[in-house]
């Protein structure tokens, strides 16, 4: 049986292209900074993003964390969406870790932090107050739809967070995917912010890894802290080798991902029984709830779809998310959708 993985962009294998790049790659040893391939990839990212210099970390996860070790202290306090990764998905490794308070604030429907709730949450210099030290953004916003911040929107929270001294970190994981649907190149997108980690594993197909970028006084210290995280990788050439082919080639194709979400979202929506509370996808990802007219409960929906070969990611009762890929085609999304119309007409 053909499995249809769609639970999310993650699961994306390297192409054979990435596998043939990843054999022949050079390599050296990275923690002495003496691995070509991977010198080749910080470079190419900082570029794209328009900042001064990038470091290869093994994980999303690990870079926004190397992020807030490197700009806070103990006790400060960083600012972030409730429905943040970083609140959400990265096992309080900043607090754990860091020893860094989040203060969050809610998430709007648009992915965005009211820029008078940030103003709000910044403390003011008392001794009674953690310090306010960082903002975190999210672009794509993943639990508000993949929804992408316009550069404008970024542009200002970031000028509110500098007049407040704060670092301005950007959780990039799919900047791309943003820079796709709002046709502006990534780094116009994160211009005005001091840091961005963005996946090369997700949608880009890359095996492993993320860069994070910044101005080179930045990345000096993020390095040391990835080492202290036990993050210096020796001869990661071999999965830089993919992560170099996952910017030049794959972030070019997003679009098409866009068009299969909107495909099978649309299709979705016809089916009666299927909803849309947080919209129709701006990106990558299609966000479906079943409505309570249907009788079948989530888990037996998910199992029954699986029974086809089908995995789709759960997010809540009754909400479902299915996220488009390289290995996913139009065929597969039509599947899916005659799938999904014959179990809920049963
Ligand atoms: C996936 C993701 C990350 C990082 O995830 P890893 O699995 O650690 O690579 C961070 N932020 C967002 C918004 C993500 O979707």
């Amino acid at each position: 049986m053909k499995i249809i993985d769609v639970r999310s962009d993650t699961v994306t294998k390297p192409t054979p292209e990435m596998f043939a790049a990843m054999a022949k790659a050079e390599v050296g040893d990275d923690v002495f900074g003496e691995d070509p391939t991977v010198n080749r990839l910080q470079e190419l990212a900082a570029d794209c993003m328009g900042k001064e210099a990038g470091l290869f970390v093994a994980s999303g996860t690990m870079g926004n964390l190397i992020a807030t070790l490197a700009a806070c202290q103990r006790g400060d306090e960083v600012i972030m969406g409730d429905l943040g990764h970083t609140f959400l998905f990265e096992a309080g490794g900043i607090s754990a870790l860091g020893g860094v308070f989040p203060h969050t604030l809610q998430n709007q429907p648009d992915g965005t932090l009211r820029l008078t709730d940030i103003r709000a949450a910044i403390r003011s210099n008392d001794v009674h107050f953690p310090r306010s030290r960082m903002l975190i953004l999210e672009n794509t916003q993943n639990r508000c739809g993949g929804v992408v911040l316009s550069r404008d929107y970024t542009d200002q929270a970031a000028a509110l967070g500098h007049e407040h001294g704060l670092h301005v970190h950007m959780d990039g994981a799919r900047i791309f995917n943003a820079s796709a649907a709002a046709k502006i190149p990534a780094r116009d997108l994160v211009c005005s912010v001091d840091s961005v980690t963005f996946c090369l594993s997700k949608g880009l197909c890359a095996p492993v890894g993320s860069v994070l970028c910044g101005s080179k006084a930045f990345i000096d210290q993020a390095r040391r802290v990835r080492k202290m995280l036990g993050g210096g990788m020796r001869q990661a050439g071999v999965l830089a080798a993919a992560g170099i082919l996952a910017i030049e080639k794959m972030s070019l194709r997003l679009e098409e991902d866009h068009a299969r979400a909107k495909r099978l979202a649309e299709g979705l929506a016809t089916i009666p029984g299927v909803r849309f509370d947080i919209g129709m996808p701006q990106t990558n990802m299609v966000f479906p709830t079943l409505d309570e007219s249907v009788r079948m409960g989530s888990r037996e929906f998910v199992q029954r779809l699986a029974d086809k070969g089908i995995r789709i990611g759960v997010t809540g009762d009754r909400k479902f998310r299915l996220v488009m890929h390289y290995w996913i085609d139009n065929a597969d999304v039509d599947f899916i959708l005659s799938s999904v119309r014959e179990l809920l007409r049963a």
